[in-house]
């Protein structure tokens, strides 16, 4: 029996991916910072198959006590300060977390055991400015926010790590993926959630920002096989993630009122309190390397994507109003 150490495993990644290495049969740990309320909607369903390890990507003696305790043979760091709009009101605390929290992790790795394959969470916003399309692993990056900029560090200090001390450790470049467990301040999800309030009649408008920005959007539950996959290969490599499609916000609000029959135009209002201080214009993968070397497949398309979280969502909030 393999055992996998997750950080992260509250948000949407880590849940899918807890439940994927459950089904191949892995014991799963997961990783948890001390908060006064537990976070733990997206695990509450495989609570009693993991076991949560507390500890801190901040903090490298509670990391190497947890490598101590768990003996990974697999270590996938998905824990981040994670939503870009908020990275400008806190890019220290960003940076402190999504750039050295991945050097805390690999250190901890490194000193207790340094055979655990790692993967690191990597992200299409590291190509920001993109310097061109489609964007792929050689692709030089542009970060264009203090989250991207964090990335960009977390990114290059696994690299080192790899060829330092020859370590198996991966970096996955994952291009937007989104699912019902996508926080509700993400685009996707946001608008979603507002479109089954709306049909239900508790909302009646939806204030968004840059209506134009363009990305390719995909399933959690396709980009967390592509995160094993990595791990299990004779040689550790980066790989980016993506559906090779790239839509508009816009077409993501059509689609979505549309699925409801409603027209998006009569409830959106664009505020600028949404606009971010600088904008990643468009984001479009090119996996030709996964799909050949990891076989990797993506199963879910833009539309049955948003028409998953649409339903999803109208189903909790009928669900919420009737209790
Ligand atoms: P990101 O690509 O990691 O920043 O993912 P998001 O889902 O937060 O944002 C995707 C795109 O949607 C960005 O270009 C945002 O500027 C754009 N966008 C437009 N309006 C909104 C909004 O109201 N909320 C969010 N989160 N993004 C918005």
């Amino acid at each position: 029996m393999k055992t996998a150490l997750i950080t992260g495993i509250t948000g949407q990644d880590g849940s899918y991916l807890a439940e994927l290495l459950l089904e191949k049969g892995y014991k799963v740990y997961g990783l948890r910072r001390r908060t006064s309320e537990p976070i733990m909607t997206n695990i509450q369903h495989i609570a009693n198959d993991i076991e949560l390890v507390y500890g801190d990507l901040l903090d490298l003696g509670s990391l190497i006590e947890v490598v101590r305790k768990v003996q990974p043979d697999e270590v996938y760091n998905l824990a981040a300060q994670s939503f870009v709009a908020t990275s400008w009101e806190q890019p220290v605390l960003t940076g402190q977390i999504t750039a050295i929290g991945v050097t805390n992790m690999l250190e901890a790795v490194r000193l207790v055991k340094s055979d655990a394959r790692f993967y690191q969470a990597s992200s299409s916003e590291m190509f920001g400015k993109v310097v061109e399309t489609p964007q792929r692993e050689t692709t030089p990056f542009y970060p264009r926010s203090p989250y991207g900029v964090a990335k960009v560090y977390g990114h290059w200090i696994t690299v080192n790590y790899r060829e330092s001390y020859d370590m198996y450790a991966c970096s996955g470049i994952l291009f937007n993926h989104e699912s019902p467990r996508r926080g509700l301040e993400f685009v996707t999800r946001k608008v979603t959630n507002a479109v089954a309030r709306i049909k239900l009649g508790l909302q009646n408008e939806l204030r968004m920002g840059n209506l134009d920005a363009k990305r390719d959007w995909g399933f959690a539950g396709d980009y967390v096989q592509a995160m094993w996959l990595m791990l299990q290969q004779e040689q550790p490599d980066d790989y980016v993630i993506s559906t090779g499609e790239t839509h508009a916000v816009r077409e993501l609000l059509e689609v979505a009122f549309g699925y409801v029959g409603l027209n998006y135009e009569d409830y959106v209002v664009v505020d600028p309190k949404f606009v971010r201080p600088a904008e990643v214009d468009l984001l479009l993968g090119d996996c030709s390397k996964a799909k050949e070397k990891l076989g990797w497949e993506l199963k879910v398309s833009f539309e049955q994507l948003i028409q998953m979280m649409v339903e999803e969502d109208l189903k909790r909030i009928r669900q919420e109003v009737a209790t």
